[in-house]
């Protein structure tokens, strides 16, 4: 984002704005370039009575994709994450047997860039990850290696989702991996992981992550009429 300085009043009104802290005052309203996300919540916020504002999602594509929701994306794929992370009825990707894996680094207020979601998709690479072929990152990186393209890892953007699943049995390593990276990254992360209910109501990470000492939490959600793939598989067992 940049602000024309012969638009710009120095009202101030949009620093409040800015979830990156990224705007200052000199003689007009300037952007930190480097610490901006191309967010657009600035923009967005209606709060300039100068429109002042120029974006520049044509010189900088990567950071809108996983920052601004109101734009196209150059990955080719809407949002940050596929909403099967957490619903998992409209196709049953998860099988049982396998624990799906949600890593979310950057936050507003830090950001994250893409070197140090390099570290956590190389690190679930080499623990044997099935990265989600329409997650919009998945797009950016090598799934065999957990590389990500190396001429945008220098960008910053306000959060990325990893998804990707494991054998169930590999769920402890693979906290065990997190917790160890979490010194290495200069980025906040959230872990999510993801598993299927038994009949009888009980998840099996449920045990795996008490004995890890990580307290147990269960999210979900009901779509009511979709769960076609998972009522096709109990049927058939
Ligand atoms: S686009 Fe977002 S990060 Fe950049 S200056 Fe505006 S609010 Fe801040
Ligand atoms: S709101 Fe507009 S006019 Fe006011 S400081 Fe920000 S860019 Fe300048």
């Amino acid at each position: 984002m940049r602000i024309d300085p012969d638009v710009c009043i120095s009202c101030g009104n949009c620093i409040v704005w800015c979830p990156l802290g990224a705007i200052r005052m000199e003689d007009a309203a300037v952007v930190d370039r480097d610490a901006c996300v191309e967010c657009g919540a600035c923009r967005r916020a209606g709060v300039c009575p100068v429109d002042a504002f120029r974006t520049e999602s044509d010189e900088r594509p990567y950071r809108f994709a996983f920052s601004d929701p109101s734009v196209a994306k150059p990955t080719g794929i809407a949002g940050r994450g596929t909403e099967e992370m957490k619903t998992n009825d409209v196709t049953g990707r998860f099988k049982r047997g396998r624990v799906g894996i949600c890593i979310e680094p950057g936050r507003p207020g830090t950001g994250a860039r893409f070197y140090d979601i390099e570290k956590i998709t190389t690190t679930m690479a080499r623990l044997g990850a099935r990265f989600e072929p329409a997650n919009p990152l998945t797009t950016l990186m090598c799934v065999q290696t957990g590389k990500i393209r190396e001429d945008i890892l220098d960008e910053k953007v306000m959060s990325a989702v990893i998804e990707c699943d494991f054998p169930e049995p590999q769920l402890q390593k693979v906290i065990s991996a997190l917790d160890a990276i979490a010194d290495h990254v200069d980025c906040v992360f959230s872990v999510s992981c993801i598993g299927r209910a038994d009949t009888d109501g009980r998840v099996a990470l449920e045990h795996t992550l008490r004995g890890l000492g990580i307290a147990y939490y269960p999210n979900g959600k009901t779509n009511l009429g979709m769960g076609r793939p998972l009522a096709a598989e109990v049927d058939e067992q």
